[in-house]
């Protein structure tokens, strides 16, 4: 007797899988959620505006990271428009480059930056000093004085001895810094959950709770070289639960009237930060920016209307949720091996020409990715994979879970969605592999807007 082939397979697997992951009814579907607005299969073949990815691949060879730019021009458009009457930053940490950093400004945005590097990149691109925003928990004395010489926008004051370099630099500069004040308000944000109170133990900002937030306003409101723009809140990243907003929105604002009222002070601006969650598994399901500004509009606005101020001017910051699903990874596979694990299990090791050195997100936040087979469609069975680097460490993991079909093969292309944020940018050198090329795709044309590292780029370095 034969058991049919894909109820055997689904014996072997199921003790593996994780809940959330459901075996696919055809697994050459893209789920449109985790994709952006331009990638499609046509002919079995991953496209991108109309770019099949084996031509990608061997134009601009694997692996590499190719970016939608169309979609992510469409995503800043989109949370300008939610936001309107606010200025919404686009947090360059999550990614960096000069056409990236250009792309976010023609569409409205404003940039932040938290060092010297990115700010760099920002006059590079050609942005004005006076749409970014300087952040950071020890910024140096030479990036606060080419942040003041420079007319930055707002430059975000973390400490009560940057608040006295940023007086002195000023002073000497002859010039008034705007600055806000990071305010920690105790809630800590994190993927589905957030905890509300008891999170002041970290190193950012200024404790609302223990009343350094209201002594470092007003030491700002005093100091002669400073323009103290108003309070700053960041609660953490890849936020779903509104909630949380909510509650550091509500904290913030009534220090602001606290401030307001003793220090006979209007404070016109109040920046919610950035964290908003995007999708890279089925978990995920992001709030549109519309329902995500009408939310915090609405909480400002009560607890103003409450404590008797004017609304401020409100900011956001965020840096995934408008480059991260933008871009897909595409690499070639190298080995496909079948692992036969206890009780019969079985999971399909499928080996790629990166790993860890583009993607560190999965071995150190423990984050979920997806994945499929780009370069044809297969009849196959689904069989549950994991995909995996090329570098010498066994967390060199970069999807943990995902259903691929069962006929997966050395030469075939992988794609990985939802990689735009934090992996060039937390990209490493790891085994002295060089970090990957950014190919973009506009209007249906490709170019490279940041180069492949070479092996002579890693020697340059090496001075014998
Ligand atoms: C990291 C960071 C952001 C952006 O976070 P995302 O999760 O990418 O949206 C915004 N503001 C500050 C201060 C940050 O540190």
């Amino acid at each position: 007797m034969r058991t049919h082939e894909a109820g055997a397979l689904h014996g072997d697997f199921d003790s593996l899988r994780p809940g959330w992951l459901a075996v696919p009814e055809d697994v050459n579907r893209l789920i449109p959620e985790l994709w952006s607005a331009n990638v499609e299969r046509a002919g079995g073949v991953l496209h991108i505006g109309g770019l099949s990815v084996e031509k990608l691949a061997a134009e601009f060879g694997t692996p590499a990271y190719v970016f939608d730019e169309d979609d992510f021009r469409a995503r800043c458009r989109a949370w300008t428009e939610a936001f309107a009457g606010a200025d919404v930053f686009y947090a360059s940490k999550a990614f960096c480059s000069k056409a990236v950093l250009r792309a976010a400004a023609e569409e409205g945005l404003s940039v932040d930056v938290c060092t010297a590097g990115e700010l760099a990149v920002a006059l590079a691109a050609g942005l004005d000093p006076a749409r970014l925003g300087l952040h950071g928990n020890n910024k140096s004395l030479a990036e606060l004085h080419q942040a003041v010489d420079l007319g930055v926008g707002r430059i975000v004051a973390d400490s009560f001895q940057e608040i006295e370099r940023l007086e002195a630099i000023a002073k000497e500069l002859g010039k008034r810094a705007n600055v806000m004040v990071r305010v920690n308000v105790g809630v800590e944000a994190h993927t589905h959950e957030f905890i509300a109170t008891a999170h002041e133990d970290q190193k950012f900002g200024f404790s609302l709770a223990g009343g350094d937030a209201y002594e470092a306003a007003r030491r700002v409101v005093h100091a002669e070289h400073l323009n103290l723009l108003g309070l700053h809140s960041h609660i953490g990243s890849q936020i779903f639960d509104t909630a949380a907003f909510e509650v550091s929105a509500a904290r913030v604002t009534r220090l602001q009237a606290q401030l307001q009222a003793d220090l006979g002070v209007t404070l016109g601006e109040l920046d919610l930060g950035g964290g908003f969650g995007m999708a890279y598994t089925t978990q995920d399901d992001p709030q549109p920016p519309a329902d995500l500004a009408a939310s915090l509009r609405r909480i400002v606005e009560h607890e103003c209307a409450g404590a008797g101020i004017e609304v401020p001017r409100l900011s956001i910051e965020p840096g995934r949720s408008l480059i991260g699903p933008a871009m897909f990874t595409l690499y070639e596979v190298g080995t496909v091996k079948p692992v036969t694990l206890s009780a019969g299990a079985s999971r399909l090791y499928v080996s790629v020409d990166g790993g860890i050195s583009d993607n560190i997100r999965t071995a150190l936040y423990d984050a979920t990715y997806s994945a499929t087979l780009a370069s044809r469609s297969s009849t196959a069975t689904p069989a549950l994979a994991r995909v995996v680097g090329k570098h010498c460490e066994s967390g060199d993991i970069v999807v943990k879970d995902e259903f691929l079909p069962a006929d997966i093969a050395p030469g075939d292309l992988i794609a990985v969605p939802g990689t735009g944020a934090y992996c060039r940018s937390m990209g490493s050198n790891y085994n002295h592999v060089p970090r990957p090329p950014v190919v973009a795709v506009r209007n249906g044309e490709a170019r490279v807007i940041l180069a492949r590292e070479t092996v002579e780029d890693l020697l340059r370095l090496d001075l014998g």
